[in-house]
């Protein structure tokens, strides 16, 4: 352990020092980089999919042991006394803060982070494999949430990305009477998400051969919100997860037809941040299935290379920075 930039890092009250050994790469750090959801100070460390183990801890902080492998996601601390916060929503706390934005984040080989917004991970997956589940899971876990799909029910999923692929696995174990229809971009992600048991996959302006309950959108653009109102079925509901819409192709928005994209009850909801028990939940549950997510590594050196590659959706699945 390198102990002399463990003593450099200052922890503070309840917070954990984490020597960090890999870290997920996620289309939020392009929103950060682009200036969607800029950081509010600089410098800033990026990264909120850090896994890595316990090297030192501040005073008051007594829930993990040194050596003890965890993971932090991207709810770095909320007030912890708003109605949110004690109902269990701190994903939407005022004082809500983000690792890799509002505190300096994984991409790095270590960090600090409240104990109480660390998990243990389970045994069964590798620190790269458990990289992707702490965001790309847990919040494709949160959106599954709020779709409030039930077994049986057609779910789409719009953009088929490293949250995509990984709620696909958790629908066909939590929901396995649901058909799931995809809709990408290129060949590559439409094979992808045959392969993991999609019914079936198009474009995004293909019309599915069944009308959708609900569909989760994890696209940086508008029109596949507007393309997938049209195919919900009367009273269906999109969840759209995406911390920030590109403006690219915004005036896609103006082809929206009352009754053909709203009419007849269709919601739209957005999902926001991560809340800890989804976290929690979702390791569980991924532990259970289980599900592997399936991971490029990358060194640290190279985030920039990941990065563009991210943007660029050279590849299928989730990227992950390897700090040894
Ligand atoms: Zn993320
Ligand atoms: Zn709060």
């Amino acid at each position: 352990m390198a102990f002399p930039a463990s003593e450099i890092i200052r922890r503070q009250k309840g917070e954990i020092l984490v020597q960090v050994s890999a870290c997920g790469v996620c289309h939020t750090e392009l929103d950060e980089i682009e200036g969607r959801t800029p950081p509010p100070a600089f410098p800033i460390i990026l990264g909120h999919q850090a896994v890595g183990r316990v090297a030192g801890a501040g005073k008051k902080a007594t829930k993990f042991q040194t050596g003890e492998r965890v993971g932090v996601g991207w709810i770095f601390s909320a007030c912890g006394r708003c109605a949110a916060c004690l109902a269990g929503d701190e994903n939407v706390c005022e004082e809500f803060r983000a690792t890799g934005r509002d505190a300096n984040g994984g991409y790095a080989r270590f960090m600090t982070v409240p104990e109480n917004f660390a998990y243990q991970i389970p045994d069964i997956f590798s620190d790269a494999e458990a990289a992707p589940l702490l965001c790309a899971g847990a919040i494709g876990y949160r959106s599954l949430r709020l779709t409030n799909l039930k077994d049986g029910q057609n779910l789409g999923l719009t953009g088929f990305g490293a949250s995509a692929h990984l709620v696909l696995k958790m629908t066909r174990h939590k929901y396995p009477n649901t058909s799931v229809y995809v809709f990408a971009r290129s060949q590559k992600e439409q094979d992808f998400a045959r392969e993991l048991g999609a019914v079936w996959a198009g474009n995004t302006e293909d019309e599915p051969p069944e009308k959708l309950h609900s569909i989760i959108d994890t696209t940086p653009a508008w029109k596949p919100i507007v393309e997938a109102l049209k195919n919900l079925v009367c009273g269906g509901r999109l969840v759209i997860n995406a911390i920030r819409k590109e403006d690219g192709d915004k005036d896609c928005l103006l082809k929206l037809n009352y009754p053909t994209h709203l009419w007849l009850e269709k919601e739209i909801k957005s999902v926001a941040n991560v809340a800890r028990r989804d976290i929690c939940e979702f390791l569980r549950l991924a532990a259970e299935i289980p599900i592997k997510p399936e991971v490029q590594e990358f060194s640290l050196e190279e985030a920039n290379k990941a990065l563009v590659e991210l943007k660029e959706a050279r590849i299928r699945g989730a990227k992950v920075l390897r700090m040894d």
